[in-house]
């Protein structure tokens, strides 16, 4: 079998998936790169991981057109960097975003107005326009993951009960079940940059960490952003065996307010991952998120 698939976190989950179970694979993005709003390291590192684990993958592709029957045969023409390339396998899976199921229902008829992307229109309490009426998740245009929907659910639950619970502010956090995980809490570099919001990085490799040795897992980094007048931990991110608990440590500590320096100084037990934050923060800022902190 030799499915091809396209390069969000879906298709990287399955991708990496389907090719464990033995099939061939090829990867096709119109993007520059995997995962292409994450940070260049994250998206290195899985780049690297494909390769190794005998993953085709094809970025800046368009796709121009696709035919026979997925499941028994099919045929993808692409073009790549003005060339045109033809691929052939068994299957195709589209794993290219998901719209909102919102035509056709009446909302209109009930007040109820979309946003120019097809989403039901909500405020902060997830209040539609028509008063008495309310949407979660992912039609309402929430971040698209399990964990959102519910908490939408509690936003819902609470102002029905006459509360005011919002959305604005929450943590967004997530992982990509590859394998290591990709998982992230609050800033990315590349957000901070894009924010203006000036960073110290902590940054270790998974071979710092010394159950990923004992594990034999030892891909991938561990990585924080921690304000520069203070010590609070801006974001969070792991290539790594686990990183989605590793990560939710993290959260916790962020939720309590907690200092990088709970981390630092912490008696953590040796050899558990989470040790592993007691050394990604007694290691040295980078010298170039250093010099970024001056700029600021
Ligand atoms: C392959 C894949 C892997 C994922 N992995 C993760 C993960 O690991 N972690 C994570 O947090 N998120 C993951 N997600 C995202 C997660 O599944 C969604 O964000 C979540 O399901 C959204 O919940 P929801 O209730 O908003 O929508 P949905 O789960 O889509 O539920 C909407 C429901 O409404 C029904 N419906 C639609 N139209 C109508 C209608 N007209 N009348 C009646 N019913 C209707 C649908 O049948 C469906 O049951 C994944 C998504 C995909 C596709």
């Amino acid at each position: 079998m030799s499915p091809c698939d396209w390069g969000g976190y879906v298709g990287i989950e399955l991708s990496q998936a389907m090719r464990r179970f033995g099939s061939k694979v090829s990867v096709i993005d119109r993007n520059d790169r995997l995962l292409h709003r994450e940070d260049d390291d994250v998206t290195e590192a899985l780049r690297r991981l494909f390769e190794d684990e005998g993953i085709d993958i094809l970025l800046n592709a368009q796709i121009k057109r696709i035919s026979g029957k997925s499941g028994q045969s099919v045929k993808i023409v692409l073009e790549q960097n003005g060339l045109e390339k033809t691929l052939e396998g068994s299957h195709v899976l589209v794993a290219a975003g998901r719209t909102p199921n919102t035509e056709g229902l009446g909302l209109d008829l009930a007040g109820v107005e979309l946003t120019n992307r097809g989403y039901v229109k909500v405020n902060e309490r997830l209040e539609t326009t028509s008063p008495g009426i309310w949407a979660i998740g992912e039609v309402a245009g929430s971040p698209q993951f399990t964990h959102i929907s519910i908490d939408d659910f509690r936003v819902v639950r609470d102002n029905l009960a006459g509360g005011n619970h919002v959305t604005t502010g929450r943590q967004v956090p997530f992982c990509v079940f590859t394998d290591p995980e990709f998982a992230r809490i609050g800033l990315s570099e590349k957000e901070a940059k894009a924010q203006g919001v000036a960073y110290r990085l902590f940054k270790i490799p998974m071979e710092g960490v010394l159950r990923a040795r004992t594990l034999s897992e030892t891909r991938g980094f561990l990585k924080a952003l921690v304000e520069t007048d203070g010590d609070r931990i801006l974001g969070f991110t792991a290539v790594a065996v686990d990183g989605g608990e590793i990560m939710s440590s993290v959260q916790i500590a962020m939720i309590a307010g907690l200092p990088y320096t709970a981390f630092r100084d912490a008696v953590l037990t040796h050899p558990t991952l989470v040790e592993g934050l007691g050394a990604l923060f007694s290691s040295e800022p980078s010298a170039q998120n250093q010099r970024m902190r001056m700029a600021h």
